[in-house]
């Protein structure tokens, strides 16, 4: 990013567009909102542009709408918002035109204003010039903040950036890529790496670039099974991807060139179906029977994992280690994210992905881990080692 940070700005009488990321999660029935956490998360830097003076426009996608649809409304964020920061937020009833553009000119010094969701206009995903320049005439400097938006080359994060002279990263896109770079190019070591999940098809990308800077790469989840199939042992009827066992055994070969210590889990807890309680039996690594699932790592796994994260001074997170979401199969995932939490103090640790943020917070340990990222895809393309486009923007 740029050398310029948000904190160097005049921003005092100016008009800041910054695009947020207020995607919030909503209950499906009543429509009311249900997580608010991006909301929170923007609220440092909106705080910090209204102290200074600054007339803040924010902007934000909500959901998947086609086209106007008054259920994937912003106004009750508007609202939300409001209660967080302790004073009245305006809302605009499009976010472009002359409902932005008179909610803007009635604005004053220190103001806060939402403009309706960005996806009402298919200019937005498509990055289209004009829509970004009709978004961009609503500003004199840009702010981008929404990190959980910087994977996506989108108008209000790309194509809007190229109008401004003065564009720079909000606190918590800073915070993400101070700490997701930091990890990239300069981790402090012993580097743990956990990777989870469903599939090993999400994921190959950030396994093979962490394997550059990692010293030990945990694998657990589903994923790991492919990684079974892949020295031919027997799988059950686990989650496998058949067709990316020649890219498992191309990784494995890679670690062991690399001279890097990459574990699959040395034990199973396997069952016959994913239910609540459903009777389940520990086997050992190669030896998951017909007709079972595995479905979380066993305790040999999660002692030999916690003896490595013990010794970790910088640790990275992605990907539960079993199916989490259904007791007993979140044992593993729950004993991980402790051993994480213990480093507190010690390692920087860091966690991405919704869901393994969501085992996290289950976990009741989220105090207790560095940084938190509130990026799912966008965490996992940066650790990819890709340049995200919203970052890009901005430089
Ligand atoms: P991801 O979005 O790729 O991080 O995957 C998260 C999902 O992987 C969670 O919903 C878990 O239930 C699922 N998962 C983890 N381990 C397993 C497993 N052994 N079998 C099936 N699903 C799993």
């Amino acid at each position: 990013m740029g050398t310029k940070r948000i904190e160097d700005l005049a921003v005092a009488g100016k008009r800041v567009l910054c695009r947020v990321d207020f995607n919030v999660s909503t209950n499906k029935k009543t429509g009311e909102i249900e997580d608010d956490t991006r909301v929170v998360a923007a609220l440092p830097t909106i705080n910090l542009l209204t102290s200074k003076g600054a007339r803040v426009i924010l902007c934000s996608h909500f959901g998947r709408p086609e086209k106007r649809d008054p259920k994937l409304s912003l106004k009750p964020v508007a609202e939300r918002l409001a209660t967080h920061l302790k004073k009245p937020v305006a809302f605009a009833t499009d976010c472009i035109g002359a409902p932005a553009e008179s909610a803007v000119a009635a604005m004053k010094d220190g103001d806060v204003l939402l403009l309706e969701n960005l996806r009402y206009h298919p200019g937005e995903e498509a990055n289209d010039p004009q829509f970004a320049a009709q978004l961009a005439k609503l500003g004199d400097i840009y702010v981008n903040d929404a990190f959980g938006a910087a994977h996506r080359a989108h108008a209000s994060v790309a194509a809007v950036a190229e109008h401004f002279k003065e564009k720079v990263a909000g606190l918590l896109l800073q915070k993400e890529v101070d700490y997701l770079g930091r990890a990239l190019s300069h981790p402090d070591h012993p580097f743990v790496v956990i990777l989870g999940g469903a599939k090993v098809s999400d994921k190959i990308q950030v396994i093979t670039k962490m394997l550059e800077v990692a010293d030990t790469v945990l694998i657990g989840g589903a994923m790991a099974y492919t990684f079974l199939l892949a020295q031919g042992k027997p799988v059950g009827k686990s989650l496998v991807e058949p067709d990316h066992v020649a890219t498992a055994k191309e990784i494995l070969a890679k670690a062991k060139s690399m001279n890097k210590l990459l574990l699959i889990p040395i034990d199973h807890v396997v069952a016959a179906e994913i239910k609540e309680n459903a009777p389940n039996e520990v086997v050992a690594w190669d030896k998951i029977p017909d007709g079972k699932l595995g479905l979380d790592i066993g305790p040999e796994t999660i002692k030999r994992y916690a003896e490595e994260i013990s010794k970790a001074r910088m640790i990275v997170w992605n990907g539960p280690l079993g199916v989490f979401e259904v007791a007993p199969f979140n044992a593993g995932t729950f004993a991980i994210a402790n051993a994480v939490a213990d480093r507190a103090g010690h390692a920087i640790s860091i966690v991405g992905g919704g869901e393994s943020v969501k085992a996290v917070k289950k976990a009741r340990v989220a105090d207790r881990i560095t940084h938190i990222s509130t990026g799912g895809g966008a965490s996992l393309e940066f650790l990819e080692g890709k340049v995200l486009p919203g970052v890009k923007a901005l430089q």
